[in-house]
């Protein structure tokens, strides 16, 4: 019988990050079935049905370990998300330990792959002999920006969110500072501090896993391997594009998703959503509301409820009603034009839907490359995190998306929106970016092929994996 290797994964306590991570081992155990992983999130309060749902689905070569939760309470409040996910993945390490010692007392592992913003996981790599996987459920691009963020905080002086001219990271699309991921804007923030510290610990990886395809992101990894011959023995592998496969958590709002959809003509409806957590403030939920209507156009749109931060139902979830919010008499206006989903709709199913012709989105990754695969052209509307940077790929580098315009109080006003909308669902720029976005999606398609990129790529890092026999 073939030796079985095993390995464990850690992410971080995110539905988009473990979700990813999940499809990730799922994808390595069908291509290498001597492969057996462990699943270990650090959790923050009880795991979101959505995360429990898709683990409820997984083969019995994937397991799945919670480590002791972090309280909500607990955490630092008034902060940003990231700042709060580091602080319960920090306290999480003690309980990761016993879960790691415990694992090894009964099947050796050969290798940790850890979620790029849980590598604080990797202080214990050596203590165990492990090899070192970084997953960064993200692009080329971010890894490259996180690569060179240690040098460019020595050789920029002012804060990102104010230097003036574009960011050149070699291989990458010129950048604006208030581009740059949000947690990296000041300099004076703790997020920043911390994301520093993340960014220096890519030292001790023996190898990159990046969400993303080299069809797509060619240039940007070129360079980025090239930069860094010599000086880090890491290797970087494109094992993307890795979309979820698995079941939606929510059946009620499937079906009356699905239903609406079937009625209406294909490529007609513009679907908006912000990604797990994401939220608008009030005035900028009424501008939304009101520049969908004024489009004309269908739309299905995943509601929650105002936060004036962006970030604001990723760690709690939102309890109020949120159709409560909309302008007055939106909903009765709107009634033959568009569904209105609270909190959580089936994301890849919708997408996937013939009815489905754009989507407004927040441009998380995850959406991001779903929209791709499954041939959605997009508007982009990022809120944080890397967001920004990934609405710049999409509409200055891969051209497959159209980025309305914020004033300068940060609002996108309703006329912006509608014009946007309109120039995506009807306008000749549309129609170019369907062609442009189908080709994109073939590219990736090929990718995971037997003889695709991407396969040969997790290939040699399986390879690498079975054959590990402990850092010399
Ligand atoms: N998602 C979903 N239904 C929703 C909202 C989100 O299925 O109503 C899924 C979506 O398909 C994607 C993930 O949640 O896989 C969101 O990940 P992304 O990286 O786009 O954004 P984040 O949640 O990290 O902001």
């Amino acid at each position: 019988m073939a030796k079985i290797t095993y390995i464990a994964v850690v992410s971080v306590p995110m539905f988009s990050h473990q979700a990813s991570m999940v499809e990730f081992c799922k994808r390595l155990i069908s291509l290498h079935q001597h492969i057996h992983v462990t699943c270990i999130f650090p959790t923050i309060g009880t795991p979101t049905p959505a995360i429990t749902t898709l683990l409820e689905s997984l083969p019995s070569t994937i397991n799945h370990t919670f480590l002791t939760p972090v309280k909500e309470e607990d955490l630092p409040q008034g902060v940003p998300l990231f700042e709060q996910v580091q602080h319960a993945v920090t306290q999480s390490m003690p309980s990761f330990r016993n879960v790691l010692r415990s694992l090894c007392s009964t099947s050796p592992l050969s290798a940790l792959v850890v979620d790029a913003f849980a590598n604080e996981a990797f202080e214990l790599v050596r203590e165990f002999n492990l090899l070192a996987y970084i997953y960064l459920p993200s692009s080329a691009m971010g890894l490259s920006t996180l690569m060179h963020f240690p040098s460019l905080n020595d050789q920029v002086l002012c804060d990102f969110k104010d230097h003036t001219e574009a960011l050149k990271i070699p291989g990458c699309i010129p950048m604006q500072g208030h581009d740059f991921p949000s947690d990296l804007h000041e300099r004076s923030n703790l997020s920043y501090k911390i994301f520093l510290e993340c960014c220096k610990r890519f030292s001790l990886a023996d190898g990159f896993l990046v969400n993303s395809f080299s069809e797509m992101e060619q240039g940007t990894v070129k360079a980025l391997k090239e930069h860094y011959r010599g000086s880090n023995k890491a290797s970087i592998y494109l094992v993307g594009p890795i979309i979820q496969t698995g079941p939606s958590s929510e059946s009620k709002n499937m079906s009356e998703c699905v239903r609406w959809l079937e009625k209406q003509r294909p490529n007609s409806v513009l679907y908006v959503s912000f990604g797990s957590g994401g939220t608008l403030p009030q005035k900028q939920l009424d501008e939304l509301a009101l520049g969908l209507e004024l489009s004309g156009q269908k739309f299905l749109w995943v509601l929650r409820p105002p936060n004036d931060s962006t970030e604001g139902a990723y760690i709690v979830a939102a309890k109020d009603d949120p159709l409560q919010f909309l302008p007055a008499g939106f909903l009765e206006r709107t009634k033959e034009q568009g569904l209105v989903v609270p909190f959580w709709a089936p994301q890849t199913q919708i997408l996937s839907h013939t009815s489905t012709g754009g989507f407004l989105t927040h441009c998380g990754w995850n959406s991001t490359l779903e929209s791709i695969m499954l041939g959605v052209p997009m508007v982009t509307w990022p809120l944080f995190a890397e967001q920004r940077m990934n609405a710049v790929l999409l509409t200055e580098g891969l051209h497959v998306a159209l980025r309305p315009k914020f004033n300068e109080k940060g609002v996108v006003e309703r006329e912006e929106i509608a014009q946007v909308i309109k120039g995506l669902m009807l306008g000749e720029k549309g129609n170019e970016i369907r062609q442009r976005i189908e080709m994109l999606k073939d590219a990736g398609v090929d990718a995971l092929k037997e003889d695709g990129s991407s396969t040969r790529a997790l290939s040699q890092v399986a390879i690498r994996m079975e054959n590990f026999q402990g850092h010399a």
